[in-house]
């Protein structure tokens, strides 16, 4: 089963390292993976991870809600100077949690940065929400052409409302503690579904890393739900994968 990984963290893994994962993850039938930043010391780390596996690691470059007293002044160019230099990166991670941090400030301008940024490249957007459906109301006319929820767990009806606005859904494995992930997996639209590892967080199992290599049996729960065949299945995530990166 062929697949892409659209959100990982290689520089974060401890038990194992980046280059471990790689291999496993092209043994396990990844084309690609896509290796979203979280603070602006792992631009350049993920920078040389993606020019040491050409066409394979897709860099993403932002800033995580979670750390944003990290961000120094004057990132916003030197995140574009990353944009620049690498014409197939994507902007991100970045976005709005409300459980971490209750001020809406300075997140909501740091994400809007993010947006413009990501729209002046032509860059498709990753978005890190959790219980921000209230701040993300004054976000939907204004997002660039392309843009994902990742690991979504949150309610159906905010996916109802990122899917009116044009957003790709992507699944890690948390969605199936998800209580509602019958109504929420069955609903996305073919070609609006992707998946991930959010690796090296989100692992089934506690203290446990998660890795590319479970994205086959992710998307075989998913294919049951939606009542698909696995690799009929397989492959319109593998397209929509394709279609999501790319810069436009
Ligand atoms: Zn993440």
């Amino acid at each position: 089963m062929k697949f892409i990984d659209t959100h990982i963290h290689l520089q974060d893994y401890k038990q194992k390292c980046a280059t471990d994962i790689i291999a496993s993850a092209k043994a396990s039938g990844a084309e690609k993976l896509v290796c979203a930043a979280i603070v602006e010391k792992d631009w350049e780390r993920i920078a040389s991870l993606a020019e040491s596996n050409p066409d394979f690691v897709i860099p993403a470059f932002g800033l995580h809600p979670w750390y944003l007293e990290e961000a120094n002044k004057g990132w916003e160019q030197r995140l574009e100077s990353f944009l620049s230099r690498f014409p197939s990166a994507l902007v991100g991670e970045t976005g709005l949690d409300r459980i971490r941090f209750r001020e809406k400030e300075p997140q909501f301008q740091i994400f809007q940065t993010h947006v413009a940024l990501a729209k002046k490249h032509c860059r498709p957007l990753l978005i890190h929400a959790v219980k921000a459906a209230e701040w993300l109301e004054e976000c939907w006319n204004n997002l660039p052409q392309k843009f994902v929820m990742h690991s979504f767990n949150g309610r159906f009806e905010l996916m109802q409302k990122a899917l009116a606005a044009g957003s790709f859904i992507s699944f890690s494995a948390s969605i199936f503690a998800n209580a509602d992930k019958e109504r929420i997996i069955s609903s996305v639209p073919a070609d609006k579904l992707l998946v991930e590892t959010d690796g090296p967080y989100q692992a089934a199992e506690k203290g446990a890393e998660s890795e590319p290599s479970s994205i086959p049996e992710q998307i075989e729960k998913i294919a049951s739900i939606r009542g698909e065949e696995p690799e009929k299945q397989a492959e319109q995530i593998l397209k929509n994968s394709l279609e999501f990166i790319k810069p436009w």
